[in-house]
Formats: C-alpha cells, structure tokens, sequence
C-alpha cells in the first residue's frame, strides 16, 4: 500500500514537471520583441522572401530552364525527409549553373527587392546597429543584393558555388555553416561570441529562421512576400511590411492594445 502511494507520489511528481515545460520553452512576448526591436545592437535578416520578394535558387533554376523540376524537389524537401544540404545538392545537380550563366543570370535579373528593405537597412545603419544577411541562398547571387543596400561582403553568411577552372559547375562548399540543418542558429551564435552582442534580432520568412532564435535573443516574423502557417502562429511578432519596423524605430508606431496578448 505505502509502494503504492511512493509511486503516485512520483508520478504526480514528474506529471507537474512536464506540465511545467511549455512555460519554461516559452521564450519572448510581442512586447518585448518589439522592445529588443528597438534596443537591438545586431540584426540579422535572412534574404529569399524576406530582403529580396522570391526565392534565388528557384529564379536561377527557371533561368536555366529547370524551373520546374526544381520547384517540384522545392516541395518534397519542405515536406521533409531530406536534409538541408541533400535538398540544396539534389536542385543544384539539376541546375548545374557554370560561371557564365550565373554571370548571365546576375546582369538580366536585378535583384526584386522587398519594399522598404532599403529604407530599413539604411536607419539600422543611422543608428549604428550592425546589419547582416545570413541565407541558405548563395554569396554570387547575395553579393549584389548586399550592394545596394550598403552591407559589407563580411556581414554575409551564405553559400558558395564551386566551379571547374573552365567555369563549369562543380559542386558547393560543404564547409559554410549555411550549408546544412540548424546552420543559421550556428551562425548566430559565432556572431555574438565574437561581437559580445546582447540584443541580436533575427528576421525571416522560414521556420529555419524562427529555429535561430535562441540562440537570437528574439525573432520576427515577416509575411510580406510569403507566409508560412508554422511561422505566423510561432511568431510573437509577426509582420506583412517592413513600415511596421520602421515606425517602430522612429516612434510612429501605433500603440497597440493587442501588445498584451501573447
Ligand atoms: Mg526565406
């Protein structure tokens, strides 16, 4: 009888354990994402849907004329069952672009960019908060979007290309982090161990974003090109336009009574 009770005693025990975890995963609220937002000395955007309005590999891929059986493997691999780095593989076998067409691809299709990207950016820079691209996309295609909105080649974490001395097509580095699951949290957490950065915000369409933060001390959500189910419910702040951010910098932001809800 009294091994019964010990026993119940340990299963009541481990049940308010378990009951206890969500508060405990429970990480940041709308307001104080929006309060680090303010405060940030370091952000992090990702750049396919988010910076720039489409996707680069599937762009490249229909440049090529690939479009669409790259677009279908896009599909399975976010249905899972397939690594990051064999889902990047398996479309660029498929595209294999040589440094000509890559060339080609760059000078004909200028970067789409997000609406207020630029104007964004630029007052992150007033305020001397440092700003970097970290993409599963790759530097060749990054690099010009990086340009125009003045980020230093060193601010970005992204994949290479690699190519034969003829220019062909031969293969990516698989030594970026970038190139592999869980590689922009890695990323992340290199920068704020080489910066001591306290508030590092991080911003992006795709769940591999939102899995960054921790170890980003917050995360935004952003919708404006695509929105991804997983990532507005995940969110605690989730945004359809960069005025959003940017009103929130200046002070125009409207006070909103929903700040309270999450
Ligand atoms: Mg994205």
């Amino acid at each position: 009888m009294r091994f019964y009770q010990l026993g119940t005693q340990i299963f009541q025990f481990f049940q308010s354990l378990f009951r206890s975890l969500p508060s405990v995963k429970m990480t940041t609220t709308r307001a104080q994402t929006k309060e680090m937002w303010r405060t940030a000395d370091a952000v992090c955007f990702d750049v396919d849907s988010t910076v720039i309005q489409n996707e680069g590999i599937d762009e490249l891929a229909a440049f090529v004329g690939a479009g669409d059986k790259v677009s279908e493997l896009t599909k399975k691999a976010m249905g899972g069952g397939m690594t990051f780095r064999e889902a990047l593989s398996i479309r660029l076998k498929i595209i294999r672009p040589s440094i000509n067409q890559l060339t080609d691809f760059i000078n004909h299709r200028p970067p789409a960019l997000t609406p207020g990207i630029s104007t964004l950016v630029s007052l992150l820079h007033q305020r001397g908060v440092d700003v970097y691209l970290i993409s599963g996309g790759f530097r060749e295609l990054i690099e010009p979007v990086a340009k125009i909105l003045n980020i230093p080649n060193d601010n970005l974490f992204c994949n290479r290309i690699k190519f034969y001395y003829d220019g062909d097509y031969a293969g990516f580095d698989e030594h970026q982090p970038t190139s592999e699951s869980g590689g922009k949290g890695r990323v992340i957490n290199l920068l704020k161990s080489k910066y001591d950065y306290k508030k590092l915000v991080m911003i992006g369409d795709g769940a591999t974003d939102m899995e960054a933060s921790p170890p980003a001390d917050a995360f935004i959500g952003f919708g404006g090109n695509v929105q991804r189910p997983a990532v507005k419910k995940g969110a605690p702040w989730f945004i359809e336009n960069f005025q959003e951010l940017i009103n929130e910098l200046d002070g125009t932001a409207e006070d909103n009574s929903d700040d309270m809800e999450s």
